[in-house]
Formats: C-alpha cells, structure tokens, sequence
C-alpha cells in the first residue's frame, strides 16, 4: 500500500511513522493542500491518499485522482464537509475517516477557551510579564450556574455537557437526534429557539452540512441574551462571520472564541508572521480584545493523534483486505 499525505505537518510525519512500524505501508508526505493544481504530484502506483481538514477533495480532483489511480481516500479526522461523496461514489473511490479519536481533546479546549475568555488569563499572562500587576479590565464572572446551550450532542457535545455540568451549570441542549443516554442522566433538550434565548454560553459542536451553514447569523444572533459568550470548536461555516462581528460590535456577543474560521484554508496550520494578511474579517476579530482564536488545534493531544495514526492506517489496512471496514461510521462511501 503506498499512501500519499496531503497538508502534512512535522508531527503527522512524528505519529504517522511510528504508528506505521505495525503497517509497513508505503507513506509519502506532502506539505501543500490538495487542490486541482497539487494533485499531480502524485507519483504513479500510489493506492491512496491521506487529506486533512482544509484539503478540497471537489468532484475535478476526484476525477484527477480517480485518473492517477488512486482507490482509497483515508481522512485523518472526523469531519467530512470537504469531500464530494457523490463525486467520490460517482468514480468508485473509497472514502473513509476517523469517526471519534478523543472527543475529550476537543470537549476540553472548548472548555479551555472559555475559561480563558471569562477570566482574561491571556491578558493576565502578558500583563504580568509587563510587571503589571493591576486587575483593572480583567473582571470575569462564576461559571457556576450559568446556563450553557450545548448545539449537537455526538462523541465531542455529549463529553463538552459533562465536562461543564461539572462546573455547577445549568446544562440545555439542542440535536436532531437527542441523546438518550444523555436524557437519562438528566440532560434537558430543548428547541433551538429555546437553546439561543435561555443560554448564557453557546457552544457548538454540530458539523457543518447544508442545514447548519451559517446557523450563526444576524437572526439567530438577535435571539441570544445580551453579552452571550460564544465558542466554536467545530467548523467555521456555522457561523456568518460578517454578522457574528456586527454581534461583537453592539456588544450583543460578549465573548467569542473560534478554534475555527471560514476562510482558515488560508491562514491556519501556516506560520504567516511575515505576511501581510489580506482577509480583513480575521483582522478585524483578531483586533476585538473580547475574542480568542486558536488554529484549529482543539484536537491537538498526543492521545488524538495516536488515534488518528492508528485508525486512519488501519482503516486503509482494512479497506485493502475486504473492501469494507468493521466501524461503518468510519466508512463513508
Ligand atoms: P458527531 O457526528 O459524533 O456529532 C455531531 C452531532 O451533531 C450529532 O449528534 C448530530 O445528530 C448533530 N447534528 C447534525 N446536524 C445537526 C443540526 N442541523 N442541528 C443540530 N444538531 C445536529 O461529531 P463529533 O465527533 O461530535 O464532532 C462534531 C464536529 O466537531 C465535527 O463535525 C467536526 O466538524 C468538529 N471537530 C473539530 C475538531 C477541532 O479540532 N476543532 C476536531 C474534531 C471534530
């Protein structure tokens, strides 16, 4: 099995070479994204390749790697947006991904994010190192019974609703599919409405489909209370950037804190220090002293990335053997 790496980082070559010493597979790692242009750095007899996040995997480069041969697209991570399934049944490509590696991962720097957000810490860290030892503009408020909307309760909401029940909230979520296991423990659903009116924090782990592009928009924003504090670990689609800043500016968002942007294929994983960066919409958060960006590291663990390694090369593993894999969730077509 040769497999070819897209959008690879020096630590997806660290997990992915160890993991390997029980595969023995053939691995190849390229630093660009996948796009029309970089799939023809594919070298010929190679079976599959290994995408990423950001990597557009549209119907015209489908067909360019249907063209080079390639049979399996492995994704290493749970999330699928940027994948054309129908292109992928349409040329016979398997596509498969890593359904659940450590919710926990993610669960906690949401968790992280927020309390960050709450308590100033990135400020009080700066401010310290300054010899300013004043307290003057980090005033936060209890987490403690304040009342968390949890939107999309899979493997990373229903880990993020314990995580923060353990705070002493008051815990309200919103699924398609509620949880039972989650209502049995006490877990209240309630309609989105509901979830955006009642809530004090928001928290979104629900994937990005065509029902929940930009489910955070100027509407649903004028239901949430005054000063909500927002995070969004999950993707950056959900939310309309435009009216999430007009949110900010009238003070109608508290606090946001995004490891997530819609436009992050051209910023994020990248170190662009010495860039000018042309996307004002980032500029402009990145200026707001109540907003905290991460580069979509959330599941940026040790634990994560073993998983990652392992499960991805044992998906392909699989697939090569029987065509199939044992958990459908991590099969896709
Ligand atoms: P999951 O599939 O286990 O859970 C998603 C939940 O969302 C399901 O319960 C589903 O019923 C619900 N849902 C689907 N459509 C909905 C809708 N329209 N409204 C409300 N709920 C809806 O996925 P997961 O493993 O919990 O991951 C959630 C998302 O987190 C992924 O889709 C991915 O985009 C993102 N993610 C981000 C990172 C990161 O590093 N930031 C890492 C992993 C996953």
């Amino acid at each position: 099995m040769k497999v070819s790496f897209f959008s690879t980082q020096p630590y997806d070559i660290k997990f992915f070479n160890e993991c390997n010493e029980k595969f023995n597979f053939d691995l190849e790692y390229f630093e660009p994204n996948l796009d029309e242009h970089t799939v023809n750095i594919i070298e010929e007899g190679t079976d599959a390749i290994c995408v990423f996040v950001n990597d557009k995997l549209n119907e015209g480069v489908i067909k360019k790697l249907k063209k080079r041969g390639i049979k399996y697209i492995a994704l290493r991570n749970a999330g699928f947006n940027n994948v054309d399934l129908e292109a992928a049944k349409k040329y016979e490509i398997k596509v498969c991904r890593v359904p659940a590696y450590s919710p926990q991962a993610v669960a906690e720097h949401t968790l992280a994010m927020l309390l960050t957000l709450n308590r100033k810490t990135h400020k009080a860290y700066n401010r310290v190192r300054e010899q300013n030892f004043s307290l003057n503009g980090l005033l936060g408020t209890n987490i403690y019974t304040k009342t968390v909307g949890v939107i999309g309760t899979g493997n990373i909401g229903r880990v993020f609703c314990k995580t923060i029940k353990a705070l002493g909230t008051n815990v309200i979520a919103y699924d398609l599919y509620p949880n039972e296991e989650l209502k049995k423990e006490g877990f209240q659903y309630v309609t989105l409405e509901e979830l955006l009116k009642q809530s004090d924090i928001i928290s979104l782990h629900c994937p990005l489909t065509p029902e929940t592009h930009h489910l955070i928009n100027k509407q649903t924003i004028s239901l949430m209370k005054n000063g909500v504090y927002l995070i969004n670990t999950s993707r950056g689609g959900l939310i309309n950037t435009l009216d999430i800043i007009d949110g900010l500016k009238s003070k109608k968002i508290g606090a946001l804190g995004i490891d997530v942007y819609e436009q992050e294929d051209k910023l994020f994983f990248r170190d662009l220090s010495e860039t000018i960066i042309k996307d004002d919409k980032i500029q402009l958060l990145l200026s707001f002293p109540n907003v905290l960006v991460t580069a979509h590291q959330a599941f940026f663990t040790e634990e994560a990335l073993t998983q990652i390694a392992l499960v991805t090369l044992d998906n392909l593993r699989q697939l090569s053997n029987s065509n199939s894999i044992d958990n459908k969730a991590a099969e896709l077509v």
